[in-house]
């Protein structure tokens, strides 16, 4: 399985990085894992995430924090694969 690290931000909003590839994912073209995703630490971090930092900067939305948080987990697995 591979496993993830999760970032909780003080704005209640978290994001997942990947920290390694089980050796399913790094065999396929895409890095696709269909096995189990672990989550090895979490951290609380003190600051609000970009997202609510860049949202509160220019105009002021609802609380959308699901959207952004499926968001970046998206960007987050696109990112990791590049490593
Ligand atoms: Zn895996
Ligand atoms: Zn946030």
């Amino acid at each position: 399985m591979c496993e993830y690290e999760e970032f909780i931000f003080s704005c209640g909003c978290s994001q997942k990085r990947l920290n390694s590839y089980c050796h399913l994912a790094r065999n396929d073209l895409n890095h696709q894992c269909f096995s189990i995703k672990k989550l090895r630490h979490v951290w609380e971090q003190q600051t609000e995430c970009k997202s609510c930092i860049a949202k509160r900067s220019s105009y002021t939305v609802p609380n959308q924090q699901g959207a952004f948080a499926s968001g970046s987990w998206q960007q987050q697995q696109q990112h990791a694969q590049y490593r």
